[in-house]
C-alpha cells in the first residue's frame, strides 16, 4: 500500500524528544517551545510565532485575540476544510462563504469584495493543498474597510505569494503542524504575526490569561499550549524545512511530467504570482474521464493506492445546517466548490516518496484513464 500522506523524520526529532525526556521537561514549560518558535517565524519571515496545541486552536486564537464574536462575521471560502468554519463558530460569529476561483482552486477575491458588509470583521485567506491565495485584492478590502486579514497557511508551510512566504503576509496567519502537515509536530499549530502586541494577547489566550497576580484573570483563556516534546520535533522539523518543501515541490514536478496528456486528469493549478508548496498532489477528473471521481479511487484503492477525496463544501455541510443560531449563509449557488468537491482527490504525497512509488501511482491512473 502507498499511503496517502506519512510524516517524513529526515533530522535531530528523535535527538531531541529524547532530550526534553532525560531532562524531565515534557510538559508546556521548556526551551524547545522559544527555539521552535523562533525558528519557524524565521522560516516564514514573521516576526513572532505564538505555538499552540492545533491549527483549528491557532484559528479561534486569532478570531478571539481580535474579540470578534457575536453579531460579527467572518469571510471564509466554501471550498475548505471544516476547521475554518468551525473557529468561527466557536467564538459566536458567522461565517460568510465566498466561492473559489476555477483556476487556482483559493477563494476568489472578487466575491469577497462582493461578500463584505457593515458586519464584516474579518476575511481567513485558506492557502489550498499548498497553493496561496491571490492576496493584493484582500489586502486592498483589509486597509480600505478595516478588516482584518488572516491567513490559514495550514497546507501552506514555505509557499510563496510574488516573494513572500505564507505566513507573513496577513495581519496574523494560522498554521497546524498534525501528522500529515507538511511539517509536523504530531499535533500542533501556532500563529505567526508580526505584531507585537497580537503576540502578547495570543500568549495570554493560549495560557488561559493568567495574569499578574497569578490566578486572577481579565479574561476568558484557553488552554492551547503545545508541550515540549512536540515543540522539540517541530525544531528538528523546521531545521529540514527547505529539504522537506523542496521534496514536495519535486514529487510534484515528477506527478505533473508523468500525468500530461492524460484525458479528463486535470493537474494541480500553480498561478504565475504563486509557487505552490503542493502540501497535497491534487487532480480533478473531468467529464472525459471515464470513471466518477468515487470509482477513480476504489480502482486505485484496489491497486494498494491511497487517496482522498477534496473537501465537501462548507455551505453543503450538514453540522452547519443544524445551528440554532449564527447559522451560515448557504444562500447562493457555489459552482466552483461544488464542482472541485466532487470531482477531485489527492493522490500520494508524503514528501519522501519516491519515484518508483510516483511512477506506479501515475501508471494506475493512467490504466483506469484506459479502461
Ligand atoms: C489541517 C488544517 C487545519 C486544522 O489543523 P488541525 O491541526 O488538524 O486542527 C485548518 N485549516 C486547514 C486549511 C487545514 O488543512
Amino acid at each position: 500500500m502507498i499511503p496517502v500522506c506519512e510524516p517524513t523524520l529526515l533530522g535531530r526529532e528523535a535527538e531531541y524528544v529524547g532530550d526534553c525526556l532525560k531532562t524531565n521537561w515534557i510538559s508546556s514549560g521548556g526551551k524547545y517551545i522559544g527555539l521552535f518558535e523562533e525558528a519557524f517565524a524565521g522560516f516564514c519571515g514573521a516576526k513572532y510565532c505564538v505555538s499552540c496545541s492545533s491549527g483549528t486552536a491557532a484559528l479561534h486564537l486569532a478570531l478571539a485575540a481580535l474579540e470578534i464574536g457575536p453579531g460579527d462575521e467572518v469571510i471564509i471560502p466554501s471550498f475548505a476544510m471544516i476547521a475554518v468554519g468551525n473557529a468561527v463558530i466557536y467564538t459566536g460569529a458567522t461565517p460568510r462563504f465566498v466561492d473559489s476561483s476555477r483556476e487556482t482552486w483559493t477563494m476568489d477575491p472578487g466575491q469577497v469584495a462582493a461578500a463584505v458588509g457593515s458586519r464584516t470583521r474579518a476575511i481567513i485567506a485558506m492557502h489550498t493543498y499548498g497553493h496561496p491565495v491571490d492576496m493584493d485584492p484582500l489586502l486592498d478590502i483589509g486597509e480600505s474597510r478595516g478588516i482584518a486579514i488572516i491567513e490559514d497557511s495550514a497546507e501552506a508551510h514555505g509557499a510563496e505569494y510574488k516573494g513572500r512566504r505564507c505566513g507573513s503576509i496577513g495581519l496574523m496567519s494560522a498554521f497546524s503542524f498534525y501528522g500529515n502537515k507538511i511539517l509536523t509536530t504530531g499535533e500542533g499549530g501556532a500563529v505567526t504575526t508580526s505584531d507585537a502586541a497580537l503576540a502578547a494577547r495570543l500568549r495570554s489566550l493560549k495560557n488561559h490569561c493568567f495574569g499578574a497576580p497569578r490566578f486572577l484573570h481579565e479574561d476568558v483563556g484557553f488552554n492551547y499550549r503545545m508541550t515540549n516534546i512536540q515543540a522539540a520535533i517541530g525544531l528538528a522539523q523546521t531545521e529540514t524545512a527547505e529539504k522537506l518543501v523542496e521534496m514536495r515541490r519535486q514529487n510534484a514536478a515528477s506527478y505533473n511530467r508523468l500525468l500530461a496528456g492524460t484525458p479528463g486528469v486535470e493537474t494541480p493549478p500553480q498561478a504565475p504570482w504563486a509557487k505552490s508548496s503542493y502540501w497535497m498532489y491534487g487532480v480533478v477528473l473531468g467529464p472525459e474521464f471515464p470513471a466518477g471521481r468515487d470509482q477513480a479511487m476504489a480502482e486505485l484503492r484496489r491497486r494498494g493506492i491511497g487517496t482522498r477525496p477534496f473537501f465537501h463544501p462548507l455551505h453543503l455541510q450538514p453540522a452547519y445546517s443544524k445551528l440554532k443560531a449564527g447559522r451560515p449563509d448557504a444562500s447562493g449557488a457555489m459552482p466552483v466548490a461544488e464542482e472541485l468537491g466532487a470531482g477531485g482527490l489527492y493522490l500520494p504525497s508524503s514528501s519522501h516518496l519516491d519515484s518508483v512509488q510516483i511512477k506506479t501511482v501515475a501508471d494506475a491512473i493512467r490504466e483506469v484513464a484506459a479502461q
